[in-house]
């Protein structure tokens, strides 16, 4: 039998003498604390910090996130992943703006509602940020209570009962934060910290000596192998493509000036959902191009596409693990066929050094009246198959939401292009 107030006191007080300076608990407003509920999901605190404070400068309340276009708020969510969270925080922002006023509600129920909010992030928002005395069990939590009260296997209901009973009513708040950063730091995972711990002569599992069975293990998840091919369309043709605006920014630097290559964005539903790619198809679920070969499956994606332009040149593959997938795109820098065979909105002029269809050079450049197009401003929806790619200047890339995958990518592009100057011709 734990006794409650002696319990909520050694926890509160270890927590009070030894928590961590981070930064949404300087100031905890509700939108704060939701930013980092939000993008703690599945990420540690020492990747999170940085991306936060870049979060709260570009947005720093309900209005300014809920103002944004869905492209500006994924690309600030570049690097940390689970880009799903990024969406439904900019729902949520304009819930809150549209439903409740611009306030962020108490009611943990009313949470719930909000897009991205579940049983555990409710809680957490409504002690921390409203002083409501309800639990929020994460995984960390739930392993600190697996082990004061001896649990192999808990349902998720039982669990909340136990953390319901436990949670402080004079600092609900502080107390599960508390509990949060116990799992955190010392009772972990592997070897936990009983002789450091304020709560040990409550724990279960350190009497009955199942600590290291506590919480049972949970069985792995399968992990499917996906390979994809890239198609890394490129043209560096002189006189086309300059970056946009004040583009002589240091991120220019190492990009062909005049280099324009293919993008599109992802469906809206799905695997990195609204983000930006260069185009893929997806070739055998262990990884490998299978039977067609990489330069026939990118032919075939580029005839999909509508574009004629021939592969060139494989780049190494990038590899990217995601939650249930184990992803290795092969990237394939391919030319555009000649004369003008590209797609609207863009085709370039003819380069020097393209050839006329008797094999004869021409004497100059022909240029093309169709200006270069840049990727029209993206709505807060995409259709639910991925729509025509569209050309962009390389000096561009870094301002679409490109996932990490997708950037390791451009950023072999970049290299190819410096170290092979003569060979970006059809
Ligand atoms: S005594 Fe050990 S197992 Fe029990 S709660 Fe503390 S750190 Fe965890």
């Amino acid at each position: 039998m734990i006794d409650l107030p002696a319990f909520r006191n050694a926890l509160l007080e270890h927590f009070d003498r030894t928590r961590r300076s981070l930064p949404w608990r300087s100031e905890r407003t509700p939108y704060r604390v939701m930013v980092s509920e939000f993008m703690l999901q599945q990420t540690r605190v020492e990747t999170v910090i940085p991306y936060y404070e870049r979060w709260l400068r570009r947005f720093p309340g309900w209005g300014a996130l809920a103002e944004a276009g869905e492209d500006e708020v994924l690309r600030a969510w570049v690097g940390l992943g689970y880009y799903r969270r990024a969406r439904n925080l900019h729902s949520a922002a304009r819930m809150v703006r549209e439903e409740y006023g611009g306030r962020l509600p108490e009611d943990p129920e009313a949470l719930r509602g909000l897009p991205g909010v579940g049983e555990y992030t409710a809680g957490a928002v409504a002690s921390i940020a409203f002083g409501r005395a309800v639990p929020a069990v994460d995984g960390n939590v739930r392993r600190v209570l697996c082990r004061l009260f001896d649990l192999e296997a808990p349902t998720a209901g039982r669990l909340r009962e136990e953390a319901a009973a436990l949670v402080d009513p004079g600092r609900p708040g502080d107390f599960n934060e508390a509990l949060m950063e116990l799992g955190a730091t010392v009772c972990t995972p592997g070897t936990p910290g009983c002789g450091v711990c304020p709560v040990r002569e409550w724990c279960g599992a350190r009497v009955a000596g199942t600590v290291g069975q506590r919480p049972a293990r949970r069985p792995r998840r399968e992990v499917r192998r996906v390979g994809y091919v890239v198609v890394v369309v490129v043209e560096r043709s002189a006189g086309v493509g300059e970056p946009r605006g004040p583009a002589r920014s240091p991120r220019a630097a190492g990009n062909p000036p005049s280099a324009v290559t293919l993008v599109r964005k992802r469906p809206a539903t799905g695997l990195l959902a609204g983000m930006w790619e260069f185009p893929s198809l997806e070739l055998a679920d262990d990884g490998k191009p299978g039977h067609l070969g990489l330069a026939a499956a990118a032919t075939r994606l580029l005839g999909d596409l509508g574009v004629h332009a021939r592969p060139a040149t494989p780049l190494h593959p990038v590899r990217h693990a995601f939650t249930h997938l184990r992803a290795t795109y092969h990237p394939v820098i391919c030319f555009p066929a000649r004369p003008h065979p590209l797609p609207p909105p863009y085709a370039p002029p003819t380069p020097a050094c393209a050839t006329t269809p008797r094999g004869s050079r021409p004497a100059t450049p022909v240029p093309h009246p169709t200006p270069l197009t840049i990727p029209p401003p993206v709505g807060d929806t995409a259709p639910d198959h991925p729509p025509s790619p569209t050309w962009i200047p390389l000096a561009d890339l870094d301002d679409l939401a490109l996932p990490a995958a997708q950037r390791k990518i451009a950023a072999r592009l970049r290299t190819w292009l410096r170290d092979n100057p003569r060979q970006a011709c059809g």
